[in-house]
C-alpha cells in the first residue's frame, strides 16, 4: 500500500507540498481548517489531489504515516496535539521537499532582514545567470519547484516556524542575520525557545558547509560559544576585527574568503541605513563563497531596487517625507528604522501586539519622534509606555485618519513613518495591505 502523507494548511505551501507528494506517488490529502484560496484548489484539482477546507476530518488524518504542516499552524492547534499524541511525524515543508533534491541551498534566517537579503542574493545570482529558484516566504514553494520547475541552486527565506519542523535538511550555505524577541507567543514566551528554532538552520552542516553571521549579535555570539557548528564560519560586523570575513574599512565594504579579496565603495551600495549594510554584507558573503564574479556583486548590490514595504520611500509631499516601512512587524526593525532617519519623524505604529516591550525604541522616540500616531484597534499598551515622556499621541482607527492626523503634525522637513513594530490583523489583511492602504492615502494627500 502507497504511504499517505496528509498536508495541513492550504496555501503556498502546502499546495506544493502536496503536488510534490502527490508526484512521488503517495496517497495524499490536503486539509485546511479554513477556505483554501480558489488558485490553490484549481491547482491541486488539476493535478487530481483530493482536499477538504473548513474542517480537519480527523480519522482521515489521524491515518498518516507522515503530516506536513504549513508553518502558519501553531504546535497547540488541537489536530497537532492529536498526531503528536499518536506520534505521527509532523514535518515542514521545506524537510520534505529537501528529500527530492540535491541543488544547491542557500537559506536565510533571522529575525529581521530574511526578504531584504533572500532577494538581495537571489538578484546577485540571477545577474550572475545561475539558474536559482526562489522559495520559502518568498516565491513558490521549494516542494512545487522541486516538483515541477527544478533548479540548480535555491535562495531559501526560513522563518523559524519553518525551522521548527526540519530534522535532516541541511542548508548548504546558511544565513544567520539577527536575533531579537519576535512571535514569543508562539514560544511559550521563552527566548531560548525562539533562539533554538533559529538555529536549526545550522544542523546537520559539515566543514564543507558556510555558516555566515552577524558577529555582534550577543544572542548569536553566545550559542556560537555553546554550540560550536561545525560548518566553516563568516562572520561579518560594520568594523574589522581579527577573523571577520566581511566588513567596512576606510568607506570600502571588503569581503576575505580564503582565496581572494572583495572590495566595493560603500557610496555604491543601492541599500541604505546600518541593517541595510549588514544584509548587504551578508549576501555578498554568500555571493563570494558561491563563486559569483567580483563585478558581477559589485554591480548587484548596486542596482538593486529594494523591496516593497521594508523602508519604501513613498512620496514628499509639501516638504514631508513618507516613508512606509509596513513590514517593520516588530519592535528591532522599526528601532534599524528609527536609527536610519536624518530629520524628526512622526511614526506611525501599534497594530497586534507580539508580546512588544517598547523600552527598546525609547530612546530613539524621545530624541527623534515629533509625535507619535497609534494606529491600532487597542493602543492601551502604547498608551502606558509613552504617555509620560512628553511627546504628542494622538489615535487612528484607520489608515486615512492616521495619514490625515500625521501630515497634520509634521513640519517641513519632517518625515513621516509607518514602521508600527506589531503585526496588522487587526485593521488590516496583512501588512502589504497596510502598506498598500499608507501609500495610497498618501498619494490622495
Ligand atoms: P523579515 O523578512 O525578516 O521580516 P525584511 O527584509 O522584510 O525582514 O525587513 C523587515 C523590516 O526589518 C524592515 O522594514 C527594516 O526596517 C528592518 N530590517 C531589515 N533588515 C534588518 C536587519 N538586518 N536588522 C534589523 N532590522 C532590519
Amino acid at each position: 500500500m502507497n504511504k499517505r502523507i496528509v498536508i495541513l494548511g492550504g496555501g503556498e505551501s502546502g499546495t506544493g507540498a502536496a503536488i510534490l507528494a502527490k508526484a512521488k506517488g503517495f496517497d495524499v490529502l490536503l486539509s485546511d481548517l479554513s477556505a483554501i484560496p480558489p488558485k490553490y484548489k484549481d491547482m491541486l484539482d488539476a493535478r487530481g489531489i483530493l482536499w477538504e477546507e473548513e474542517q480537519h476530518t480527523e480519522s482521515a488524518i489521524l491515518n498518516a504515516d507522515e503530516v506536513v504542516k504549513s508553518p502558519g499552524i501553531p504546535d497547540k492547534a488541537p489536530v497537532i496535539k492529536r498526531l503528536k499524541e499518536k506520534g505521527i511525524p509532523v514535518i515542514s515543508e521545506i524537510e520534505f521537499a529537501g528529500r527530492y533534491t540535491r541543488s544547491k541551498m542557500i537559506c536565510i534566517t533571522g529575525s529581521n532582514g530574511k526578504t531584504t537579503t533572500t532577494m538581495l542574493v537571489y538578484h546577485i545570482l540571477k545577474q550572475a545567470g545561475a539558474d536559482v529558484g526562489l522559495a520559502g516566504n518568498v516565491g513558490n514553494s521549494l516542494a512545487l519547484q522541486v516538483a515541477e520547475d527544478s533548479h540548480a541552486v535555491y535562495v531559501i527565506e526560513l522563518s523559524s516556524f519553518q525551522l521548527d519542523n526540519m530534522c535532516d535538511f541541511k542548508a548548504d550555505i546558511a544565513i544567520l542575520l539577527n536575533i531579537t524577541p519576535d512571535h514569543l507567543d508562539r514560544y511559550n514566551y521563552e527566548m531560548q525557545n525562539y533562539t533554538d528554532s533559529k538555529f536549526r538552520i545550522i544542523q546537520n552542516q559539515t566543514n564543507a558547509d558556510a555558516f555566515i553571521f552577524w558577529n555582534d549579535d550577543p544572542v548569536i555570539a553566545r550559542e556560537i560559544a555553546i554550540r560550536h557548528p561545525q560548518a566553516t564560519l563568516y562572520p561579518f560586523s560594520a568594523i574589522h576585527k581579527p577573523n571577520i570575513k566581511g566588513y567596512t574599512e576606510n568607506n570600502h565594504l571588503i569581503i576575505d574568503t580564503p582565496d581572494s579579496r572583495f572590495e566595493m565603495e560603500q557610496s555604491r551600495l543601492s541599500l541604505a541605513g546600518t541593517h541595510n549594510l549588514y544584509n548587504s554584507l551578508a549576501a555578498a558573503l554568500a555571493a563570494k563563497v558561491t563563486g559569483v564574479p567580483d563585478d558581477v556583486i559589485r554591480a548587484a548590490l548596486s542596482d538593486f531596487t529594494g523591496v516593497p514595504h521594508r523602508l519604501e520611500k513613498v512620496a514628499r509631499v509639501r516638504g514631508t517625507e513618507y516613508i512606509n516601512d509596513s513590514k517593520a512587524t516588530n519592535v528591532n526593525s522599526c528601532w534599524y528604522a528609527l536609527e536610519s532617519m536624518q530629520t524628526k519623524v512622526v511614526l506611525i505604529l501599534g497594530g497586534t501586539d507580539k508580546g512588544n516591550d517598547y523600552t527598546e525604541i525609547e530612546a530613539l522616540v524621545k530624541s527623534k519622534a515629533r509625535a507619535l500616531i497609534f494606529l491600532g484597534a487597542d493602543n492601551a499598551k502604547l498608551h502606558a509606555f509613552f504617555d509620560n515622556s512628553s511627546i504628542r499621541t494622538e489615535d487612528a482607527r484607520s489608515m486615512p485618519e492616521a495619514v490625515a492626523k500625521a501630515s497634520r503634525l509634521a513640519e517641513e522637513g519632517d518625515t513621516v513613518l509607518l514602521s508600527p513594530c506589531c503585526a496588522s490583523f487587526d485593521l488590516f489583511k496583512n501588512y502589504e495591505d497596510r502598506g498598500e492602504q499608507f501609500k495610497q492615502c498618501v498619494g490622495n494627500l
